[in-house]
This record gives structure tokens, sequence and C-alpha cells, in this order.
């Protein structure tokens, strides 16, 4: 490759946005020259590994994994850097350093245009590098591309959801602080291996601990459990009363966006 050509890059995060739109592109462009890149922090769930082979099978082109979580660039490496202290909303270095910082070294001063898989129905701004080599594009924007249309492409293509959608909307990291309550509990009883390293990361007596107020061990007390899902079933309840059918189609079938957004980080959740 010349050093100065530019390169095109979709930077997958194992969510169905980004999975969408690595699909989409290998369709509509099949003779643009993709990168696939996905940085592994490796606290990624077991899920997203069968989830990016699938894709992979897929594009017939090989996923680039960037070890972003191991050694002197994983998390723990980090957190002993912020002497325990945990990442936040607030404080989010994990961000940075297991997610852009890796994928910015990857591509280094080369030119490249880093596809963005923000659909058109949607008013938020995913990752935009500092860098002024890499420039952020948006094919979904310029094709009008909703999310009933994500769902389209990913059924279409056989690839589908990740299988984590069961019971948690986002990707990335398993002990990811943007996670619901509903979604811890989630993780504890789909993969209570992880929900206790989680809890290994926690000092609750240092005020360290993932959620605001309260440990991942009262979390999982059994009454708080019951209360925990009560309010989640109410929420999705209360959200979907909200809806109103988007087409006739969808009136006559009951069949809707019943998919939540997630909030959160962009480059770990699209
Ligand atoms: S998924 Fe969550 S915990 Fe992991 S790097 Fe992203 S923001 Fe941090």
């Amino acid at each position: 490759m010349s050093s100065r050509q530019l390169r095109h890059i979709a930077l997958l995060s194992g969510g169905k946005d980004s999975t969408a739109l690595a699909l989409f592109m290998r369709d509509e462009y099949p003779d643009l020259d993709l990168e696939y890149v996905f940085c592994d922090t490796h606290k990624e769930l077991p899920e997203t590994y069968d989830y990016l082979a699938k894709i992979e099978a897929y594009l017939g082109r090989p996923i680039v994994r960037l070890s972003s979580g191991l050694g002197d660039r994983g998390f723990d490496h980090h957190l002993t850097l912020y002497r325990g202290f945990l990442p936040s909303a607030q404080v989010r270095w994990c961000t940075r350093a297991l997610k852009i910082e890796p994928f910015e070294d990857y591509v280094g001063d080369e030119p490249a245009r880093l596809y963005v898989g923000i659909r058109a129905d949607e008013h938020r701004e995913g990752y935009i590098s500092t860098k002024p080599n890499i420039k952020a594009v948006f094919p979904f924007k310029e094709h009008g591309i909703t999310k009933q249309d994500v769902f389209r492409i990913l059924d279409d293509s056989g690839v589908g959801l990740p299988d984590y959608y069961e019971w948690r909307t986002r990707s990335g990291c398993y002990f990811c602080f943007f996670q619901r309550k509903s979604e811890w509990v989630g993780l504890y009883e789909e993969h209570p291996d992880l929900f206790e390293l989680a809890q290994t990361y926690e000092k609750p007596d240092e005020g360290y601990t993932w959620q605001n107020g309260e440990s991942l061990q009262q979390m999982i007390h059994p009454e708080r459990i019951k209360e925990i899902k009560a309010r989640d079933a109410k929420r999705k309840a209360d959200a979907a009363a909200r809806r109103r059918p988007k087409t006739l189609m969808e009136a006559f079938t009951g069949e809707n966006d019943d998919f939540e957004e997630v909030d959160g980080c962009l480059i770990c959740h699209l």
C-alpha cells in the first residue's frame, strides 16, 4: 500500500448498527477495499466473539482484531495507573485507552475514511477522530437508512442480532458501567463467572463500585433482583405504550420498533 493511498475502514463494535453498516458497505460497494476492524478489550462477552465469527463468514473477509486490551494497553494495567479508580460515564478513561488510541495507532498517519454506522433516524454523534488524517463518513445518513432498515439488513443476510441481545442491549465490555441494573442481573444469570470477575474490581468500602451507590453484591440479593426485574418490565411496558405503530403493516401485525436505543459510548456500543 502506498503511504498516501486513502484507506477505507469500518470499525465494528459487536453491536447491530456497526455490523449492519459493514454488511451494507460490502453489498453496496463491492469494489471498495474496506478494512474491517474490531478493538478487542479482552473484556468482551463470549457472544461478541461468536458474532464476529458470523460476520466474518458473511463478509468473506477477516476482521482485524486490535488487541487493545492486552499488556500495557489493557484495562487492568490502566486501572492500576488510575489507582483502582473505576471508569464511569463522567470519567471514561477506558474508551480512550482501549478503543480510540489503539485505533488511531492502527491507522497511523495515512489518510483514512472511517465509516460510522449512525443512522438517518438518529441525531447523535459518533466517534470523530481528532486526527486530521481520519475523516468520519456516515453512509446510513447519506442513504436514509433507519433502524427498521438495519434490522432488515441483518435479517436478510442471516447474520441477525448478537445473542446477547436477549438479555442486554449493548455491546462492549462485560462490566461496562453503562449497563442498566437489569443488564447486570442478566450478566449474573447468563455469565455468573463474568459477574464474579466484575465483582473483583469493586471496593465498596473505598467507594469503588460499578454503579453509583450500590455494589454488585447488593444487587444480587434475591429481593433486589425481583425489584430490578419488576422495574425493568414496567419501563419496557411504558415505553411500548408510548410508541405508536409507524406503518399500516405494523398496525395490523403488531410489529413495531420495539428495540430500545442504548445510550453510552458510540465507539463501544454502535
Ligand atoms: S464498553 Fe464500556 S467499559 Fe468497555 S471500553 Fe467501552 S465504555 Fe469502557
